[in-house]
This record gives structure tokens, C-alpha cells and sequence, in this order.
């Protein structure tokens, strides 16, 4: 998978979805979450426009320094997140599935370890671990990357779907409480409309459709 491409589409895919993430985080919590991803995609694009890296560790070490310098919880956590994938990358334009099952796992224990969530407690880390799981285990199987991506989007999907059902423990869903049921956590969606991005038919992905249509089950 070309980094640059993959990162292209999430820009893109974000920054065309800020009032359905917003609305999420509105739900079960302040409301600034799609605000905050377009303005962490936009400063992405333009590093990507400017220096226009194509080398997998230039380009998510330009994604993670876009997502670091946000505000909000979720832009430093993702700053992070993508700062362990850059730290794993190569100099080659094309990712590979090894960095990649690295890169993620380094990066949801950073993000973990910072924001002191687990599984179960509604934030984006009920996404990444499973996204850890399906890449292990496809680099164990020494599957191809995109089996490992489809892998990875579909477990991610889940998971994010399954925060819906989850009474937030940290962050400001925490405060609503029994009112951030039925409502999907927008950070763990973000995981899984990564994953989706990885693919060729991201666009139709149901992680997407997911955004565009019907944001709460
Ligand atoms: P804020 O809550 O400061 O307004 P954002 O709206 O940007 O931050 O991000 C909210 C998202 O951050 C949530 O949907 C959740 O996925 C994630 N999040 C919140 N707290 C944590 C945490 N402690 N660890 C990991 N992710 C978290
Ligand atoms: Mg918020």
C-alpha cells in the first residue's frame, strides 16, 4: 500500500465528514470532534502539498505532526498513534504488512499508556486493539497486505459499531453517561474509516456509509 495514497483518502474522507463527526461527539460529548479532524487533515494536506513526501516514514511522520500540533483529546492520541506507524515505516513509498502490524501496536500502546484507557471503556483504543489482533495475525499467516487491511477494516468496523452499546469511563462521554448509549464513539469510527481507507473501494466502504447515514443505532 502506497502511504501516500492511504493518507490522501483519509484526508479526504475526514475532511468531507466533519458535521456527521461532529454530531457523534455532540451526542456523547462537546461536539468539536469533526472540527478538530478537519482542521488535523487540513494542516496534513497542506505538509503534504508542501515538502510532498512519498516515502512511508516521511509521510506519517507529516501525519502525525499535523495530528499532534490539534486540539482536542483525540488529536494528540492520533498524533501519537501515527507517530508509532512512522517510526516503523521504511524509506520505501510502499508500506509494508510487517511495519505496519508494528507501527500499530507500538502506537496503540503509546496511546493506551497516555490516555489510560482500555478496551470496553468507549474511545478510539476499543478499535485499535482489534486492528493490532487482525494485523498479528495476518502477518503470522504471512497473508497479503490487502487481506490483512480487509482484515483490519472489518474488525475495526465492529468495534466501533460496539461502542454504541458502551457507557464511556473516560473522556467527555464519561459525563453524559447512560446517554452516550446508542451512540457510536466517533473516535473508534475515525479507526475503522482509517482501515477503510486502505482499500481501493473506500468510498462505498461501510465504515463510511456508517457516517453518511445513520450515525446512531
Ligand atoms: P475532547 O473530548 O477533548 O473534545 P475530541 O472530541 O477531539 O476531544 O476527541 C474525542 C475522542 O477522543 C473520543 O471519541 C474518544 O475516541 C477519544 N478519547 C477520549 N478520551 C480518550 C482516552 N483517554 N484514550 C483514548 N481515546 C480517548
Ligand atoms: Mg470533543
Amino acid at each position: 500500500m502506497a502511504a501516500r495514497v492511504w493518507v490522501e483518502r483519509f484526508v479526504t474522507a475526514l475532511g468531507e465528514h466533519t458535521e456527521p463527526l461532529n454530531r457523534l461527539d455532540r451526542l456523547a460529548g462537546d461536539g468539536d470532534f469533526g472540527t478538530n479532524m478537519r482542521s488535523a487533515v487540513g494542516q496534513v494536506a497542506a505538509k503534504l502539498a508542501a515538502d510532498n513526501p512519498t516515502a512511508s516514514d516521511d509521510v506519517f511522520t507529516a501525519t502525525s505532526a499535523a495530528f499532534l500540533d490539534t486540539g482536542g483529546t483525540s488529536g494528540p492520541l492520533l498524533g501519537m498513534w501515527f507517530r508509532g506507524i512512522a517510526r516503523a515505516a521504511s524509506s520505501s513509498d510502499i508500506l509494508q504488512l510487517n511495519e505496519l502490524t508494528r507501527g500499530v501496536r507500538a502506537g496503540t500502546q503509546t496511546v493506551q499508556k497516555l490516555g489510560g484507557a482500555q478496551p470496553g471503556d468507549r474511545t478510539m483504543v476499543d478499535a485499535m486493539v482489534p486492528a493490532v489482533t487482525a494485523l498479528a495475525a495476518a502477518s503470522d499467516r504471512h497473508a497479503d497486505l490487502l487481506v490483512a487491511l480487509t482484515s483490519a477494516a472489518k474488525s475495526t468496523l465492529v468495534a466501533a459499531e460496539d461502542t454504541a452499546a458502551l457507557r464511556g469511563r473516560l473522556g467527555r462521554s464519561s459525563y453524559v453517561g447512560e446517554h452516550a448509549r446508542g451512540v457510536i464513539d466517533p473516535g473508534a469510527l475515525t479507526i475503522a474509516i482509517w482501515f477503510a481507507c486502505g482499500l481501493d473501494d473506500w468510498q462505498q466502504s461501510p465504515a463510511i456509509s456508517l457516517l453518511t447515514a445513520s450515525v446512531t443505532r
